[in-house]
């Protein structure tokens, strides 16, 4: 098993002076599913001091000493070092009131959330597995520790971690543990936005996001409310061969692996419940992607996403619904509204949706394709469509003796159209004599 060098080190070091040492939690779940971690975690009986004292000429952060945490760096790469620990009581549904430290790694073991979660491993000692967490990771399966329904009481927060490694790693959640999760779901309002949401990106982008989606839609609405009256809401409509959670989740799983669209995805139709309407017998969703927009936005303000990725996400909501002729006017246009990131990342939203509608609606893949093909052709051949790349400014239209106000805003306007209709050259003695012409 390969944990990096680094950590190996600090795990000789601490033994160099007598004390156990292992790789624990995280790291040696994904070491065993041949993933490299986003972090080492080291596990030790050395209490706090004795840790530091043994990494004498080490750089050593105390990051979180109170909980027995310290971050050693070693060749710059941080390896955190976290003596043995058991929990203190839980009062708040979320925190341990205090961190006991102990000299038995069973303990330590014991109070980690997931059988997958709860293994040590060190290339002297071998695996320290007391929960089956070898055997539940090549099955697949979360598992809590102990007594799910008490564990989750003591820390809300488990419940949207089982439900987001089930999504990550496309895991089953265990029967007893999933009835705990729902049973329990109540006490999620105890755990802050922040976390709710840093549990939901990781789970809309895990691979089992769609299936995890369908089997717990509860656990989805408490996270994002919006999500609930579209949870069985028929759309007695031709192109729909799901009710909107299920689209939903379709749509998200359809999507690829980015984050503004599967966000975008999660989102896009949170806005149908409330505009359908009936007539002959088929239903529509007039005006639905501005509701969904509005409600988007109070979604992802409540959940303290920042503001650079939810103006993102709501600009693909908002366009996720019209048709774009493919016509190189109508695609620089769009272009100069939303830039070229958004636009692939637009028309792979609107992939993802036509993916979750009926079969009869991937004809629609085509078009995206080939507008795809004409936003390349622009960028290629640098055609203008935006004011920044167009070949005259303000301060030119000043010297032409333009008053300063709103007219330079207009005029350049008049003039981008004009260019990206093929009207005039993108060149300034064309555009001059434009103006001319038009002020
Ligand atoms: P990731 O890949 O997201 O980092 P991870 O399993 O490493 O997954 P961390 O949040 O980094 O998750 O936590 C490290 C370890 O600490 C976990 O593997 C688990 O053993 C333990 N742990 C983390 N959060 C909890 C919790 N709320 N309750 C119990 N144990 C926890
Ligand atoms: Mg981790």
């Amino acid at each position: 098993m390969f944990f990096g060098e680094r950590g190996k080190r600090a795990i000789e070091i601490l033994e160099a002076h007598g004390y156990e040492a292992y790789f624990v939690g995280g790291c040696v779940r994904d070491a065993l599913m041949g993933q490299t971690a986003n972090d080492v975690d080291v596990t030790t009986s050395a209490l706090p001091a004795q840790t530091i004292e043994a990494f004498e000429g080490f750089r050593v952060i105390e990051t979180g000493i109170k909980h027995g945490t310290v971050t050693v760096l070693i060749d710059g790469e941080p390896i955190e070092i976290t003596t043995y620990r058991c929990d203190g009581e839980y009062l708040d549904h979320r925190h341990p009131e205090s961190a006991i430290f102990t000299a038995d790694i069973s303990q330590d073991l014991s109070r980690r959330d997931f059988t997958v979660n709860a293994m040590a491993y060190s290339p002297k000692r071998g695996f320290v597995d007391l929960f089956g967490g070898r055997e539940d990771l090549k099955n697949g399966i979360i598992r809590a520790v102990g007594d799910p329904e008490k564990r989750f009481d003591e820390d809300a927060l488990r419940i949207v971690r089982a439900v987001r490694f089930a999504a990550q790693k496309d895991f089953i959640i265990e029967e007893r543990t999933a009835s705990a999760i729902r049973k329990q779901l109540p006490l999620l309002t105890h755990v802050s936005a922040e976390r709710c949401f840093a549990e939901l990106r990781k789970l809309i982008m895990g691979r089992g996001a769609e299936r995890v989606m369908n089997d717990f839609p509860d656990v989805m609405s408490a996270l994002v409310p919006a999500l609930k009256p579209c949870i069985g809401f028929e759309q007695h409509n031709p192109h729909h061969i799901y009710d909107v959670y299920r689209h939903t989740a379709r749509a998200v799983g359809a999507a690829p692996f980015d984050e503004d669209v599967r966000l975008a995805a999660l989102l896009h139709d949170v806005g149908k419940p409330s505009t359908f309407s009936i007539k002959d017998g088929v239903g529509h969703f007039y005006g639905h992607s501005e509701a969904s927009v509005e409600l988007a936005m109070q979604t992802l303000t409540a959940l303290r996403c920042d503001n650079a990725r939810i103006q993102r996400v709501l600009t693909l909501i908002k366009y996720h619904d019209p048709v774009i002729a493919p016509e190189k006017t109508r695609v620089k246009r769009l272009l100069g509204k939303i830039g070229q990131e958004l636009f692939y990342k637009l028309l792979d939203l609107k992939s993802a949706d036509n993916l979750a509608q009926a079969p009869m609606c991937a004809e629609r893949l085509k078009e995206y394709d080939e507008l795809r093909r004409i936003a390349r052709e622009i960028a290629e051949a640098s055609e203008c469509f935006s004011l920044k790349s167009l070949d005259i400014n303000g301060d030119d239209l000043i010297s032409l003796g333009v008053p300063r106000g709103k007219d330079i805003g207009r005029i350049l306007n008049t003039l981008l159209n004009a260019v990206m209709d093929g009207n005039v050259e993108n060149n300034k003695s064309a555009l001059i004599e434009m103006v001319m012409k038009i002020r």
